[in-house]
């Protein structure tokens, strides 16, 4: 049996991760508090996990995809310790003003667009009347918006604790053991 599965898509620099401007290298990253704990709650309940990120740092010339691609599974290393995972990434290198010339257009798949969140959906069949995003930009939540899903702003603090008040108490979360 196929059946579909709720997400969270999650936006990256600001709600996993402090955001410290154009980060790409492990020595730079902090997860958010309670970002591992809110990841693994949802791995727990049968909620597929995708971080939906725009990079235009490549397009920039500060980091490559690579880069990018390297900073990503060391976030799913991380995480693995902890017994948490995220099923995938999509991120947008490009930008319009970028310098990096072949990164440098005005894309379909970068925020506030929903192309990102809708490839997630198809590759993965997501149940998407039952996923939602948590972003710290209204083009996050534009994002989520245009597909469908629900945006929760997301402005610092405890994610975890965010979740549980701001969020939990109106999504309907199935309880599997
Ligand atoms: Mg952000
Ligand atoms: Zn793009």
């Amino acid at each position: 049996m196929n059946q579909k599965r709720p997400a969270v898509f999650f936006d990256r620099d600001g709600v996993l991760n402090v955001d410290h401007g154009y980060t790409y290298r492990e020595q730079d990253f902090e997860w958010m508090a309670g970002a591992i704990e809110t990841i693994k709650y949802f791995n727990a309940r049968n909620y597929r996990v995708f971080v939906i990120t725009n990079q235009s740092g490549v397009a920039r010339g500060y980091y490559t995809e690579h880069d990018v691609q390297l900073l990503h599974q060391f976030m799913n290393e991380e995480l693995d310790k902890q017994g948490a995972h995220i099923d995938a990434f999509y991120y947008c290198p490009h930008h319009s003003e970028g310098k990096v010339e072949e990164y440098r257009q005005s894309c379909t798949c970068r925020k506030p667009k929903p192309e990102m969140i809708h490839r997630a959906i198809k590759e993965w069949a997501v149940d998407s009347a039952h996923s939602f995003m948590i972003g710290d930009k209204s083009s996050d939540i534009e994002a989520a918006n245009a597909a469908g899903l629900t945006g929760y702003l997301f402005t610092g603090g405890n994610l975890y604790k965010f979740t549980e008040e701001q969020i939990l108490p109106y999504i309907h979360v199935k309880n599997i053991s």
